[in-house]
């Protein structure tokens, strides 16, 4: 009787693993239904079961499309209706994944380039998780680098992955080893490179520290996931040098997905 009878909207699946990077943020992995597709970069509705009723909110799929699993990087909010709860999940429990994925941080979205740059802030890192496992990715392009700037050092979530982990990893090593290159931003404490990524850019260490040129809209294709703030900053600064925004219907040289919206 009290059992949940998940709506046909959405799949119930099962939490296999959950690992707390910090007191605000962790990662969670749950089964899959092989009827469950996605591009890399999409974001899908997932939750729980509340008093009866599914309690959802948007999330970027972190793992790959060729993936068993499912997994995500959550965020915890003080009092936030979903994260209060879903911080505490443990592995056996259920939790609902909408079954469309959507969003425009996908690869059909950009024109093609040479060198591809992820930025991210905070859990904007998420989307990104999932492009840089993608063997397509490094088919298109010559570089891709991702930026990840956080608060504080230990907010550097994956960062043993995508430096070690997936460079040297069984099959796609080979593929990504000298083409993926990490870049993270730590904005309030000591770190190699401190500060925003919006300052980092304008100032030029960015491109200085990786040994590549300033991007342009020639050569260069941009995806952004963060903040407000950071998102509105790095989009005028991408269409003051002449980038335009990609969507479904019309490939672009830069695409924008919100890490969150300010309530
Ligand atoms: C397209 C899209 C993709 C998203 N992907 C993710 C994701 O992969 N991981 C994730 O943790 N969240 C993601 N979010 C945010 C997510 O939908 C929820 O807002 C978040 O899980 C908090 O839910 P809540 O019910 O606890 O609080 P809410 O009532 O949803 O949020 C309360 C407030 O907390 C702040 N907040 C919410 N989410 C974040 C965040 N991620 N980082 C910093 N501050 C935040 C905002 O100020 C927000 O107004 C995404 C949002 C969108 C629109």
């Amino acid at each position: 009787m009290n059992a949940p009878a998940p709506n046909a909207a959405f799949l119930s699946e099962t939490v296999t693993h959950v690992h707390h990077w910090t007191d605000r943020l962790f990662t969670f992995r749950c089964t899959r239904d092989p009827g469950f597709r996605f591009l890399a970069g999409q974001f899908a509705m997932i939750g729980l079961m509340v008093d009866g009723k599914p309690l959802l909110r948007a999330y970027s799929l972190a793992s790959a499309p060729w993936d068993e699993e499912l997994e995500f990087l959550s965020i915890k909010v003080p009092n936030g209706p979903l994260t209060s709860r879903l911080q505490h999940i443990q592995v056996g429990e259920k939790v609902l994944i909408g079954r469309k994925p959507t969003g425009t941080l996908i690869l059909p979205n950009l024109l093609p380039g040479k060198t591809l740059w992820l930025l991210s802030t905070g859990t904007g890192l998420a989307p990104f998780m999932s492009l840089i496992k993608e063997p397509e990715v490094y088919e298109r392009f010559e570089n891709v680098v991702v930026t990840h700037t956080v608060r504080d050092v230990n907010e550097l979530a994956y960062q043993d992955f995508i430096s070690e982990g997936l460079p040297n990893h069984e099959f796609l090593g080979e593929l990504v080893g000298g083409k993926l290159r990490y870049y993270p931003s730590v904005t309030r404490q000591p770190f190699k490179n401190p500060g925003r990524i919006t300052d980092l850019i304008r100032s030029g260490k960015v491109f200085s520290d990786l040994g590549l040129p300033v991007f342009t809209p020639e050569h260069d294709r941009v995806m952004l996931c963060g903040s407000p703030e950071m998102l509105a900053e790095t989009k005028g600064m991408l269409e003051e040098r002449g980038f335009t925004e990609g969507s479904m219907n019309r490939p672009g040289s830069f695409v924008v997905e919100k890490a969150f919206v300010e309530k």
